[in-house]
């Protein structure tokens, strides 16, 4: 059995025919699935079938691992230099670049992201951090620690062996290359898992790590299922270490696998419900305009989302009548058009959940400003979404919607709204806006999160951490601080003159 993938992309954006084997891809070759799992992707704009991929199952997560521990002993982790693993990533990140619209496409038409988007945000980090992490690869090092004079003492910081790497929907390849660039630079193997809705960017991907010449079995890619393919990852007792993005439900999951089997190491990115706090002396237009890229972008299918929008008295009437103003003015539409800015949500399960929580939000008592219904008469569209009068324990104020719905509250003072915000299990972002310097800082170290952005927000950095407080995750993505998740610290001692 070989699927292949063929669709024409009938836009004025981009016009061709993608041809690429959907197997999985293991050892570097493409292969069909021990059980013969196949499943038909659809375009949430259209909900038609897109293409037919091949799944893995519980045995191809093990062939996969073992090829990748082969790899790993023969071809990669401390037999290849830091200098030849960053001359293969640099190679990677060029024919990223080279393949920038075919990629950006079929994100566009496997996730219902807008192909602008997709080509302006999340195309050119995929490269960045390709490279930033070829920039990594020769800089792995340890220290030298002087304890005794008859003693040299150092440590390394060694590769951890097989790599795992379990990935959502939301931004397929972003979040995958954020756990295979700096796995690679550190010199693990991986098997990868993309989500069952959007395996395509990551299977195209793999044509490109063959070209780049990656010896086989050091990248492995296995669509499959959560509950089968992806538990198996958590459960395998040849993969070392799991770096996981995706919801708090399944990270904890993830734990309790990894608890279960061979205690491997987890890095996990999990779910938010972020607030953005706006005071009385911020720049009311600027501060709209980020509150609603923040809540908005991505169809709200953002980890980081500002869902909860906390508002000082003062200027409250003034940002409600222009946030909800701009947020009638979003163009909801065909993902393709330039003029989008929001294409539809990935799938009917995702569609469902949103409208649940509309209904939910209208049932508690918040008052509906906007939106709130289904847009247009196919695909998975929701008008832009804006609550107000919404109280602490609404269930629009508490879950992460993963949605076009925001939440806007009024609040009064800096220490209530302190305590207003840290009310939630989660703790992965907050952005605050205010010109006073002193409460930037107050309120940014106040919160309980693990990126507070000032008069802006969504916008990581390639080089600062990113990851949760509470249970918005364990471990950071990106930056430096990443390479903590991929290596192991041995400590070396050379006896120089201790006898007995
Ligand atoms: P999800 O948890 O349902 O799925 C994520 C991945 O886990 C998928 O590949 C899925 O197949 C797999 N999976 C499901 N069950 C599994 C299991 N039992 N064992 C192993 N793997 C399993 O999440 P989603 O719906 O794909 O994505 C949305 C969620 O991801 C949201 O909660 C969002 O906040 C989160 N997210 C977090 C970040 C971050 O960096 N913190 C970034 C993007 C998305």
């Amino acid at each position: 059995m070989a699927f292949t993938c063929t669709y024409q992309f009938d836009t004025a954006v981009y016009k061709g025919a993608v041809t690429f084997p959907t197997q999985l891809f293991i050892n570097g070759e493409f292969v069909d699935p021990v059980n013969k799992g196949t499943i038909d992707l659809i375009n949430p704009a259209t909900c038609k079938a897109i293409a037919r991929v091949s799944v893995g199952d519980r045995e191809d997560i093990e062939v996969a691992a073992q090829a990748a521990r082969t790899a790993f002993k023969e071809h990669w982790g401390l037999k290849v230099s830091g200098e030849a693993r960053s001359k293969l990533l640099h190679k990677l990140a060029d024919l990223v670049d080279a393949n920038t619209d075919q990629i950006a496409a079929l994100e566009a038409l496997n996730v219902g992201k807008t192909f602008h988007a997709a080509k302006a945000i999340d195309l050119p980090t995929i490269g960045s951090l390709l490279r930033y992490y070829a920039g990594w690869a020769d800089k792995i090092q340890g220290k030298s620690i002087q304890t005794t004079p008859d003693k040299i003492g150092f440590t390394r910081h060694e590769p951890i062996g097989v790599v795992g790497a379990i990935v959502p929907w939301n931004f397929p390849l972003s979040t995958l290359i954020m756990k295979l660039a700096p796995a690679l630079a550190c010199g693990n193997t991986i098997v990868a898992k993309p989500s069952e809705f959007t395996p395509l960017s990551a299977l195209f991907l793999c044509t490109l790590i063959r070209e780049a010449g990656f010896p086989p079995g050091v990248v492995n890619i296995v669509p499959g299922y959560g509950d089968t393919a992806g538990q198996a990852v958590g459960e395998s007792m040849i993969i070392d270490k799991v770096a996981f993005t995706g919801s708090t439900l399944t990270g904890r999951k993830i734990m309790e696998a990894a608890a279960r089997s061979n205690l491997k190491k987890i890095s996990l990115e999990l779910g938010g419900k972020s607030p953005s706090i706006i005071f009385d002396d911020a720049d009311v237009d600027q501060a709209v305009k980020w509150a609603i890229n923040g809540i908005f972008m991505n169809q709200g299918e953002i980890c980081v989302a500002g869902s909860r929008i906390y508002v000082q008295a003062g200027i409250y009437d003034d940002f409600l009548q222009k946030f909800t103003e701009s947020a009638q003015c979003l163009s909801v539409g065909d993902p393709f058009s330039p003029d989008t800015f929001q294409g539809p949500q990935i799938s009917e399960r995702q569609f469902e959940r949103v409208m649940d929580y509309i209904k939910s939000g209208q049932a508690e008592g918040a008052t509906l400003r906007l939106g709130g219904k289904r847009f247009g008469t196919e695909g998975y569209f929701i008008q832009p979404t804006v609550f107000t009068d919404c109280t602490p324990n609404m269930k629009i104020v508490q879950e992460e919607i993963f949605g076009p719905v925001a939440a806007i509250m009024k609040f009064s003072a800096e220490e209530e709204v302190i305590e207003q915000a840290n009310n939630s299990t989660y703790g992965l972002a907050c952005s605050v806006y205010t010109k006073d310097i002193d409460r930037a800082m107050r309120v940014a170290s106040n919160i309980e999160a693990g990126t507070a952005w000032v008069n802006f927000s969504n916008w990581p950095d390639l080089g600062l951490p990113f990851g949760g407080f509470k249970q918005s995750g364990i471990g950071r993505d990106l930056g430096e601080y990443a390479l903590e998740n991929y290596t192991n610290i041995k400590a070396v001692h050379i006896n120089i003159g201790i006898k007995i």
